[in-house]
Formats: structure tokens, sequence, C-alpha cells
């Protein structure tokens, strides 16, 4: 059976074999992680977050900022989540379910090395006035505590608008076949893959235009599209964006330094894959 529902500002659908209150759970992680890390509401947990205090934080702001800053450290600042505020700057400052736009704190000087997270005190620190953006990892954690609430019933597939988890087996009792599209050919599959018990994530720049930025700002986009294959939907979903910033080669180096499949397709048409790549 599969359900689907309008949320986080794309169509999250679930094909599972379960009670309606797992399900209705499953899509319940949505809001809640929406709640906690939209860059959008001046009363999410993030908004929140005052300059120069360290502030307790929830488990999920805790957790995501802390693999987004493992991320920033990983790529030398490619991946940065303390660019809030030159998104807003590039006119990504309406929050899709209101329409409002709202002034949002920053610089360019700020970046990731402007926030402090104390590992035992589980405590946020801002230095100076930013704007924190989890767009490139809420999604996958939302998919992947969804995931958490379908365990019990082994097969299932989340997809959440280019964020997939797909557990165990499909309907027919074989692996979940999994389509790239073609990133200027909305008709057409770049690539299919077969997958069980792991996410499958795409970053493209055919959705909703030009919405990844290099922080460092070096011109054009090398990639149109960067699909991540990896345990769990936040590593995955984070890694395709990270993977878009860096280009083809580094993009790759990257993937392969993580351990995950991955396949870049530049502007051009090149396809760039891991080394290690499944193929349905
Ligand atoms: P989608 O939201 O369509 O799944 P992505 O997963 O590729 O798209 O994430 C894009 C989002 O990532 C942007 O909307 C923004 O919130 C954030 N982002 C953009 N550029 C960067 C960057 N260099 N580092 C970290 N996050 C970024
Ligand atoms: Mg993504």
């Amino acid at each position: 059976m599969i359900r689907t529902m309008p949320l986080m500002g794309t169509v999250v659908s679930i094909t599972v074999d379960a009670p309606e209150p797992a399900i209705s759970r499953a899509f319940d992680w949505f809001r809640e992680v929406e709640a906690v890390c939209s860059r959008f509401d001046p009363a999410s947990e993030l908004r929140q977050l005052p300059v120069g205090t360290a502030t307790a934080a929830s488990p999920i702001l805790f957790e995501s900022l802390s693999f987004a800053l493992q991320l920033a450290r990983e790529t030398d600042g490619a991946f940065d989540p303390t660019i809030g505020s030159r998104m807003a700057a590039r006119g990504y400052n309406r929050d899709y379910r209101t329409g409002a736009a709202s002034e949002v704190p920053g610089s360019d000087e700020a970046s990731f090395r402007d926030v402090v997270l104390d590992a035992g005190e589980r405590t946020i620190l801002i230095t100076r006035p930013l704007t924190l953006d989890l767009g490139a990892v809420a999604k996958g954690l939302a998919v992947d505590a969804a995931a958490r609430e379908l365990q019990p019933f082994q097969n299932f597939c989340i997809d959440a608008g280019g964020d997939m988890y797909c557990g165990g087996v499909n309907p027919q009792g074989r692996p979940w076949r999994v389509g790239v599209r073609h990133p200027r050919d909305r008709d057409r599959l770049a690539d299919r893959f077969e997958v069980r018990d792991c996410a499958v994530c795409t970053s493209g720049d055919y959705e909703r235009g030009a919405h990844i930025l290099d922080p460092r700002g070096n011109g054009a986009p090398q990639v149109a599209s960067a699909t991540v294959i990896g345990p769990n939907a936040m590593l995955a979903d984070a890694l395709a964006t990270a993977a878009f910033v860096l280009g083809p080669a580094r993009g790759i180096a990257l993937l392969e330094r993580m351990d995950v499949q991955g396949l870049l397709i530049t502007p051009a048409l090149e396809q760039f894959r891991t080394r290690q790549s499944a193929h349905a």
C-alpha cells in the first residue's frame, strides 16, 4: 500500500504493509524535524539559538548539526551549514508554507568555524551572527527516523522527493529498483539501481534551480545531478549536496573516502562513478 503526503516542501510517499498508526508515526517525523530545523520559521529551535551563549539542544538539532559540522571539516568548508544568510541573500528566504519572507542575520565572513558544539554538555555555541541552514541534512534525517518506525515491518520504501530509503524487498520480493532521473529530460532515466536496506539520495539542479551554493564562490556548477547510495539517508543526502559543490573529481574522491557509492552527471551529461557502483 502506498500513502503520500505533502511535507517539508515536497511530496513524501511511503510504501509499506503496516497498520495505520505506524505509518502516521513515520509521517510525523517529517513535521517534527521541520519544526526543529527549519531556517524559515522564526519559532524553530534552530532560529531561536542565541549568539554568544552555549545553549542546550534537542537530540534532533544536536545530532544533525554535529554531523553537518563534521562534513564541513571533511570538505574544508565546501559543505557549510552556516550558508543560511547567503541562501537568503539569493532569494531563498521564503517559507514555502506561508510565502512569508524573513530577515535573517549573518555575513559572508561567517563559517562553520563559528559554531562550537560541546558533546558532553550537548550545547551549541554560535560565536558571531549567522544563520544555520540544515536543508541538506534535515530531509535525510527525517527519512531515517521514519525508517526506524517502519523497521518492524521489514519491507518498505520511503520517498521524500529525491531522498529515499528502501528497507528489505519490494512487493514482488525483489530488491527495490530506484531510478536516477536524467537531469535534462524528465521522461528519461539516467540509470537505475537495485537496493535493499539503504538510502538513495539525489541533489539536482533541475527541481528547484541552483539552490546549492559554493561558499567559496567558485563559478558555474560542474555537476547537474549527484546521486549517493549509502547506509542511511542523512549521510547520503548531505554527501550528494557536498559532491555537487565539490565537482566531479573531488566529489567522487569524497564519496570513495566515505565508503558510499555515487553517480555524478555533469551539465554536459558526462557520468562519473565511484569505483564500487551497484547496477540494476
Ligand atoms: P533538496 O532540498 O532538493 O533535497 P539538496 O539535498 O541538494 O536539495 O539540498 C539543498 C539544500 O542544501 C539547500 O536548499 C540549502 O538548504 C543547503 N545548501 C546549499 N548549499 C549548501 C552548501 N554548500 N553546504 C551545505 N548546505 C548547502
Ligand atoms: Mg538532499
